[in-house]
């Protein structure tokens, strides 16, 4: 018998490919979504299955609670994704991006305390914002400017992580938090502005590849099937305290730009434009504690994941 599952933010990327999954292995999951970054092209595959029930509509929204304990009588798991995560769109939507990490989250544990229900919390790398520690480990407190153009999205999983604590502490719920570092893989929208649909839909089209400021600062990119596993362990896990997931395949955005343009075989040059505002000037996960406690690590190499991620751009071009 599988488990009665709801998605938050399932019409996402990650959360898409998580209700694949969950679908694959025979549950049956409610998937949340509002589309104000998520897109219904990436569940359309789903619609037909009895074991998937689409539900539009905001998880910030004050009457969200009562709505889902209308529509199910039992629910055994819910996975919070739902944020807008590029730093282009949270720009854009930072009130939404503030509610969604706050009254959302916690309508979402209200629903789980309510269930008696486990919460898995998407939390983000951006907790440790420009870090001063590298890599970063669970342990370390974080380096964020809480008014800078980031801070509607850090504060606000800041918060989450904030607001999850309590609920385990007063209520004894059991929830889990991930710290997302950057992901990558089909179905992110070719425009969200992050660098790796940028620098990916530049180098098919041979058109220039916009490094942001000398291109030295780093990230750690995680192709998104490690990453879905890595949520699935820790929801089944008993670790109640935040765990890193990401890749630690450390890259400067210069390597990462040159390997594109190599792996593309294009025509790409290289150009450089202003570094957004409080751009982290470095980020590897320390994945020590996911490796002990969940017994995952990635193990989709840079290649095949960028592969397989370009097949995707080439088709939705
Ligand atoms: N970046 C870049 N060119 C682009 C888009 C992003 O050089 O066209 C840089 C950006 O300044 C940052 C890194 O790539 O240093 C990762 O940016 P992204 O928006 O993907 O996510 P972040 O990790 O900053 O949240």
């Amino acid at each position: 018998m599988g488990k009665r599952i709801i998605v938050a933010g399932g019409a996402g990327f990650i959360g898409s490919h998580l209700c694949d999954t969950l679908v694959k292995e025979g549950h049956s999951v409610a998937c949340i979504d509002n589309l104000i970054t998520g897109d219904k092209k990436n569940i359309d595959h789903l619609m037909g299955s009895e074991k998937f029930d689409y539900i539009e509509a905001d998880v910030s929204s004050s009457g969200l609670v009562e709505m889902i304990r209308g529509k199910y009588q039992h629910v055994d798991e819910i996975y919070d994704m739902a944020s807008p995560a590029s730093p282009v769109d949270y720009v854009m939507y930072p009130i939404e991006t503030l509610m969604v990490g706050s009254f959302g989250a916690k309508n979402l544990l209200d629903l789980a305390l309510g269930y008696g229900a486990r919460i898995l919390m998407a939390s983000t790398s951006e907790v440790y914002g420009d870090p001063l520690e590298h890599p970063q480990k669970e342990e370390y407190w974080g380096n964020v400017n809480p008014v800078g153009v980031r801070s509607c999205y850090d504060e606000s999983k800041r918060f989450m992580e904030a607001i999850s604590s309590a609920y385990i502490r007063k209520h004894g719920l059991k929830v889990r938090i991930a710290r997302i570092f950057n992901t990558y893989g089909p179905r992110m929208r070719l425009n969200d502005g992050r660098v790796v649909p940028n620098f990916m839909s530049q180098a098919l089209n041979d058109k220039d590849i916009t490094i942001y400021g000398d291109g030295l600062q780093t990230r750690s990119f995680c192709y998104v099937s490690d990453l879905v596993d890595g949520l699935m362990r820790l929801m089944a896990s008993d670790v109640n305290t935040p765990v890193n997931l990401g890749n630690p395949d450390e890259k400067s955005m210069l390597d990462f730009a040159n390997n594109i343009i190599k792996l593309l075989g294009s025509k790409s040059r290289i150009v450089h434009l202003e570094l957004p505002p409080d751009d982290p000037q470095r980020r590897r996960p320390d994945i020590t504690k996911a490796k002990n406690r969940l017994g995952w690590e990635p193990k989709v190499t840079f290649e095949q994941g960028m592969m397989r991620t370009a097949e995707y751009f080439k088709k939705s071009r």
